[in-house]
């Protein structure tokens, strides 16, 4: 469409002298000068649904963080080296949320609703309802049996994709040797990355000479040196240099082919690879529902069991929770209560200030003890500061009183179903799947074969841009469109996305568009994801089979 000359001086501008490397989305580039809700606008007043920032998780431009940002900057911001109540009072409310009951962490206590009726957060949504509460019994099972005590939660509220493979493969029973750490210490910090850098250090504090990481395939953890090394997303992606002997990628499970789906294998694989390149497993670093990894949920007690077997060898447990937490997953507040497993450490970041530079870290007091023991101080000039704090305070606020957390379950089934009726009738929808507002659609190039197909993605998501709705792709492959909107995206929403969606593939998925498609797909396969493939398999036939790598 036609654009402004602001829109063309500040592209230029960009361009011009703003780091190359930095991406922009879309072929042509929005230009977004305010935010509401769920929606965008841009500097001609046109309006964007919003489907895919899970930063502004509360909504964008929300009133009450920005006024309780504000009123703080107003006041003061400063460093944590001062005591302020604001900052105990903060942290040992996001600490109750992790020692809470799995499916039930931070609901509003509303039970009213079902989902199909309420398009606006507030609907039936009773405010005040304080249902924080304590006692994950970390025996390592979804109890439904604690949905009683909570009105807020249904028993059934479980999303289908998960009970079926509930259905196929029961959970372990815990292994009751092994004591479940209790989160207790809370760092905050300004980005993901230094949550899981100080993740890093606190590893390498309490498991000396165990220097070696594992990770899940495809993840990404972070932009610094460290984290880069840590992050397959990065190394097997574009202009990435590999993978560095102390790293071992476990393969990350894929229900939808049915591949890796085994967690205690994949553990006993890892320890296996470390041994055989001289170290020793320190740390596994994991999302709890994978992001950049292809919106996967993993299957019901794969976590479980990978976390037992990891355990038992000494390893610690970090789950990432930079995308999957805050009430995102719908049934439980973190992603890691949805798979009934127990971290040593948990690291947090977006969602948590809705857009505001804070993030954060929680141990166990032994692990904050072997951290600080050799006596350095750990010191970030901007964590903690007094501004992140009131900024953190209004979000769980308002995640709460607006019972978010239910709201984004109510709201996720409804879209994952009628994602599903799509699927039933498009052979190039291969898999719709996600908990909660974190879905993702899985573009295949047809159903009998699965292939992958990152040109039909792109093209779904651009088409999908014409029409107002933002979606984005991702994955190793970057054949899956993701869904992770402001929790405040409601059934109203969720319609929109689906009718926008549906006449895309009717009306302009046309036989002749779908072959200028498969030409496209055999070049990208050709030149950039057939050789991923062929790395990402080869890594797993050298972790399952012990055999040194053909081409690492
Ligand atoms: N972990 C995960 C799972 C992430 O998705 C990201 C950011 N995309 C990070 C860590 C790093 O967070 P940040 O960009 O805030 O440093």
């Amino acid at each position: 469409g036609a654009v402004s000359s602001a829109y063309s001086t500040a592209l230029a501008a960009r361009r011009r002298s703003y780091g190359p490397n930095t991406s922009l989305s879309y072929e042509q580039p929005l230009m977004i000068v305010r935010g509401h809700g769920t929606y965008l606008y841009d500097d001609q007043g046109v309006q964007y649904l919003d489907c895919v920032n899970n930063v502004s998780h509360v909504g964008h431009g929300n009133a009450e963080v920005a006024a309780s940002a504000s009123a703080q900057l107003h006041t003061l911001n400063t460093n944590s080296r001062y005591l302020h109540p604001d900052l105990p009072r903060y942290t040992e409310l996001l600490l109750t949320t992790l020692t809470a009951t799995s499916n039930n962490s931070m609901s509003s206590g509303n039970s009213g609703n079902s989902a199909g009726g309420c398009s606006n957060i507030s609907d039936g949504c009773d405010s005040g309802g304080n249902c924080i509460r304590a006692g994950y019994s970390g025996s390592g099972t979804r109890s439904s049996s604690s949905n009683a005590t909570f009105p807020g939660i249904q028993p059934q509220s479980q999303p289908q994709s998960q009970r079926l493979q509930q259905q196929q493969k029961q959970p372990p029973s815990s292994s009751p040797t092994i004591s479940q750490p209790s989160l207790e210490v809370l760092y905050l910090v300004c980005s993901g990355s230094e949550a899981n850098d100080l993740a890093l250090r606190i590893i390498a504090a309490a498991r000396p000479g165990a220097t070696h990481i594992a990770v899940m395939g495809g993840a990404y953890h972070g932009h610094t040196s460290a984290l880069i090394q840590i992050s397959p997303y990065k190394f097997w992606g574009q202009g990435g240099t590999g993978r560095q002997p102390h790293v071992h990628v476990v393969p990350c499970p894929d229900p939808y082919r049915g591949d890796n789906l085994d967690g205690r294998a994949a553990a006993r694989a890892a320890l296996a690879a470390a041994a055989r390149a001289g170290g020793r497993l320190g740390g596994f670093l994991c999302e709890s529902v994978l992001s950049c990894g292809g919106q996967v949920v993993l299957p019901t007690g794969y976590l479980k069991e990978l976390y037992d077997e990891l355990r038992g060898a000494g390893v610690l447990l970090v789950a990432d929770e930079v995308q999957c937490g805050f009430g995102r997953c719908g049934e439980a507040f973190w992603g890691f209560q949805t798979q009934g497993v127990a971290p040593d450490i948990v690291t947090m970041g977006k969602p948590i200030g809705n857009g505001y530079p804070l993030a954060a870290l929680a141990t166990t007091r032994e692990l904050a003890a072997a951290f600080s023991a050799p006596g350095m101080e750990y010191f970030n000039t901007y964590g903690g500061s007094t501004a992140a704090v009131a900024a953190g305070l209004a979000v769980l606020r308002v995640i709460q009183r607006d019972g978010l957390q239910h709201h984004a379950q109510r709201v996720g089934e409804y879209l994952l179903s009628g994602l599903r009726r799509l699927r039933a009738t498009h052979e190039v929808l291969g898999d719709v799947r996600g908990l909660g507002l974190f879905l993702g659609i899985e573009v295949v190039r047809d159903k009998a074969s699965k292939r992958h197909a990152p040109a039909t993605a792109r093209w779904l998501k651009e088409r999908m841009k014409a029409r107002r709705v933002l979606l984005s792709t991702d994955g190793p492959y970057d054949n899956v469109l993701k869904i992770k909107p402001p929790l405040v995206f409601g059934i109203r929403e969720a319609e929109v996305l689906l009718g926008q969606l549906s006449e895309v593939l009717e009306r302009e998925l046309t036989t002749d568009v779908l072959q200028q498609l498969s030409q496209r797909e055999d070049e990208v396969w050709g030149s950039v994801y057939g050789p991923r493939y062929l790395q990402y398999r080869e890594n797993e036939r050298m972790l399952y089979s012990g055999l040194p790598p053909a081409r690492l």
